[in-house]
Order: structure tokens, then C-alpha cells, then sequence
């Protein structure tokens, strides 16, 4: 009798470290995604994944939500919304996303940097790593003299494509301005998926400004960065969102209109 119960407590443990395991989950080095940047391009604003669900996967991200309801930046485990009026929400944990992009944010060793302007600071990460075919995650917390960013309006159904909505985007002149930028260089090999470079949005340290960010001139501020070499990407599960889109089309073109 003393045997099978040993025999069972054995098993009993077995199974429950199995389990717990199972439940314990890791996103080191990895990068996961909700669906395509080509499926949003064409107009899949439908949201496919809460935002409670899409913390499981990295505590800092950018993307956007259901009904392509403005910018948004995930810091530290928190969400907000930037949406066309320029004012910052926090979502609740239900609202959903049609299109984000997270990491569980390690930096390596933060560097100081100089005063630069978008296209400066390019050229300087480019140079500080040189490793193309991998994923960077970006964070600058600084000073500011300027940072210029867009959100785009709410839509509602039928979706127009990305390239079109874009027109009637807000753009915002913050100056002066303490605040954090986040964002990813993605290999270029990833066209159709994601945007091949820079992708960066900004949140004001007193969170009631951001946005995509189209420009910005830093005063002095401090970068932290992150390699990521797994790339994860969960697909709408049914084809309700994708159904009139062409995911075969080739929308580098309008990407870069969109984006830059
Ligand atoms: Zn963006």
C-alpha cells in the first residue's frame, strides 16, 4: 500500500511540475506580433487580440486598436492610447488590437546620447549595431526640443485602406517636451509582415501627449536597447477581417507613405 501511494505522490509530482512549466511562460528574445502590417495596410481594423492577453507577451510594444482607434505605446507593462483629439487614454484590459508589436523589454547597456535629430540618431544606431537581420527594440528617455508626431481617426466599417485614412491624420508639434520614445528596427526581410526599419512612437513623461513619431530633435536623453532573434506572429484565427483584402499585394510603397 505504502508503494502505490509513493508510486502516486511520484507521478502526482511529475505531473505538476509538467503543468506548471507548461504555465510558466517565456518571451526571452523573442518578438511577437498580432497580425500583418499588409492585413492593417489593406484595412483589417477589426481587433484580434485584448490588451490584457498581448501583456502576456511583453510588458513594452507599439501598435494600434480595434477600429483603428489611434496610437498605441506599451511601457512597463502599461497601455495607453493616443487617439486623434492628441489626448493620452489608458485602455482597459478587454479593448481589443488589430495590429501590435511587444517585447519583454531587457535593455543592454544604456548609452548616453548626444543631440540629434530622427535621421542623426538613424545613423548612429545603424553604426552601434550592425546586425541587420535582427530585431532591436528602442527606448530613449530624454529632453526633447521637439517631437512631431500623427494619430489617426476612428473608423468605422467599410474600412477604408490604411494609405487613404492617412490623409485626414492629426499631426502634433510637441516642444519642449520630457518624455520616453519606443519603438523597433525590424530587419528588412520582413516586408509584408511588419515595417522593414524604423518604427517609433513617443509618450510625454507626464502622459497627455504622443503618437507615431514623424520627426524629433533630442536635446539630451539616454538609450536603452534590446536584440531579439525569435519572431512570433498570431494570425487572426478566422478570415473574417481578411476576407476582401489582397494579402499577396506588394504595399511597400504605401508603408512608407503611411509610416514615415
Ligand atoms: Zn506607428
Amino acid at each position: 500500500m505504502k508503494k502505490v501511494l509513493s508510486r502516486f505522490m511520484s507521478v502526482a509530482v511529475i505531473a505538476l511540475s509538467v503543468a506548471l512549466l507548461a504555465g510558466c511562460r517565456s518571451n526571452t528574445g523573442q518578438l511577437t506580433q498580432v497580425s500583418t502590417i499588409n492585413a492593417l495596410m489593406g484595412g483589417a481594423y477589426q481587433g484580434q487580440m485584448a490588451c490584457g492577453e498581448l501583456l502576456q507577451y511583453g510588458d513594452c510594444g507599439i501598435g494600434t486598436f480595434d477600429a483603428l482607434d489611434g496610437e498605441m505605446i506599451i511601457l512597463d507593462g502599461m497601455v495607453y492610447q493616443i487617439k486623434d483629439d492628441g489626448k493620452v487614454y489608458r485602455p482597459t484590459a478587454r479593448m481589443t488590437t488589430p495590429f501590435a508589436c511587444v517585447v519583454d523589454f531587457k535593455s543592454t547597456t544604456p548609452a548616453d546620447l548626444k543631440p540629434c535629430d530622427f535621421s542623426q540618431f538613424i545613423k548612429q544606431f545603424d553604426k552601434m549595431y550592425a546586425d541587420k537581420h535582427l530585431f532591436y527594440a528602442i527606448r530613449i528617455d530624454g529632453k526633447f526640443k521637439v517631437v512631431v508626431t500623427r494619430s489617426v481617426p476612428r473608423q468605422y466599417p467599410p474600412y477604408k485602406k490604411l494609405v487613404d485614412v492617412a490623409k485626414s491624420q492629426k499631426e502634433f508639434t510637441i516642444k519642449n517636451v520630457e518624455g520616453t520614445i519606443f519603438g523597433f528596427r525590424c530587419p528588412e526581410m520582413i516586408k509584408g509582415l511588419n515595417v522593414p526599419g524604423y518604427h517609433l512612437h513617443f509618450i510625454s513623461k507626464d502622459r497627455t501627449q504622443g503618437g507615431h513619431v514623424l520627426k524629433f530633435e533630442l536635446q539630451s536623453g539616454t538609450l536603452n536597447s534590446g536584440s531579439y532573434n525569435i519572431f512570433k506572429m498570431i494570425l487572426p484565427k478566422t478570415n473574417k477581417a481578411l476576407k476582401n483584402i489582397d494579402l499577396s499585394k506588394d504595399r511597400s510603397h504605401d508603408i512608407e507613405k503611411v509610416e514615415k
